[in-house]
């Protein structure tokens, strides 16, 4: 047995003192899922569903979510699959629910709004959802995109449970939630940080907008103090919080994350092999060391830098 463990591929993310922290891949489609696999991912972190829906007209029948959600839990057999709902709006626009002309969807009926406003979509994807659950091996979470406080948290953990999942939690993308943080990680199963739209939101820059792309910087101290905000509540609660934005994927901040509190990372799969390297370099202690120095920068920049010192010396 021993000789079979040490000859086995190690894929299992952890620090230098040991403790874990397991790596996970970001899927849109199955192709990734081919690609998550063959990267070790210890499971998925963050199942984008709106890519299977982006040219439909109508929403999708419960028989073909029960599909594609199937075959995609099937290629992880007793690991942890993390689906979002549909995210529809401002980047991700899905023509049979975001109907109405917006000024600005990035601050209008997006995520769990949309699905709010209909109902009957959301239910049909949780009910989709628990029949791919109850088919399969994997281990089903289920998350709810732009939750902003712990009512809308409520809501969705609520109708989740009513339709049969196990695992219900919230993604951190808006500030709000950070702020009410003790609330929100009573109230879920777990949440996960998207640092993507946490960082657009939190610095007020559109995340597609090329003029104001220097400030869509996650390693900004102001949002890795969001980040802590998230990751203590957690602690406290033994509430688990993760992160699946692309923040995730890039080595040197995987381990300040680790630092403020974050316990899963979850990222495109190209990214998981330099991340583990990174975190095998630190114990729990100096990730959170690190961590204490780079919220005291005053900037994205001087974060890094900052960063990248502790490493060097
Ligand atoms: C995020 O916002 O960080 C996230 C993971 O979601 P998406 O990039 O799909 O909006
Ligand atoms: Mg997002």
């Amino acid at each position: 047995a021993r000789l079979a463990a040490a000859s086995a591929p190690i894929t299992e993310g952890a620090l230098a003192d040991g403790t874990k922290v397991p790596l996970l891949a970001n899927v849109g489609s199955p192709k990734d899922a081919a690609a998550a696999v063959a990267a070790g991912a210890e499971g998925v972190g963050l199942f984008r569903t709106e890519f299977l829906f982006l040219d439909a007209s109508a929403a999708p029948s419960v028989e073909q979510q029960t599909a594609s959600y199937t075959e995609l839990l099937q290629a992880f057999p007793g690991k942890k699959v993390v689906a979002r709902v549909l995210d529809a709006g401002a980047d991700k626009p899905l023509s049979f629910l975001n109907d109405a002309h917006e000024e600005n969807p990035a601050l209008g009926l997006r995520g769990i709004r949309a699905l709010r406003a209909n109902e009957a979509i959301l239910r049909d994807q949780l009910t989709a959802l628990a029949n791919a659950d109850a088919a399969t091996e994997a281990e089903l979470w289920v998350m709810a995109p732009m939750i902003a406080d712990v009512e809308e948290a409520e809501y969705f953990v609520a109708l989740g449970r009513e339709l049969g999942l196990k695992v219900v939690g919230a993604m951190a993308e808006v500030p709000s939630i950070a702020v009410v943080a003790d609330q929100v990680v009573e109230a879920c199963d777990f949440v996960s940080i998207g640092t993507n739209d946490l960082t657009q939101y939190t610095l007020a820059a559109d995340r597609q907008l090329g003029s104001v792309a220097a400030l869509q910087d996650p390693w900004h101290p102001a949002v890795l103090r969001l980040v802590k905000m998230l990751g203590d509540a957690g602690a406290r609660a033994g509430t688990p919080v993760g992160v699946c934005g692309e923040a995730a994927a890039d080595p040197a901040l995987a381990v300040v994350l680790v630092g403020l509190g974050v316990t899963t990372l979850s990222m495109s799969a190209s990214a998981i092999a330099d991340v583990r390297a990174e975190l095998l370099t630190v114990t729990l202690d100096e990730a959170r060391a690190r961590a204490e120095r780079v919220l005291a920068a005053r900037s994205a920049a001087e974060a890094r830098q900052l960063a990248a010192a502790v490493s060097a010396g």
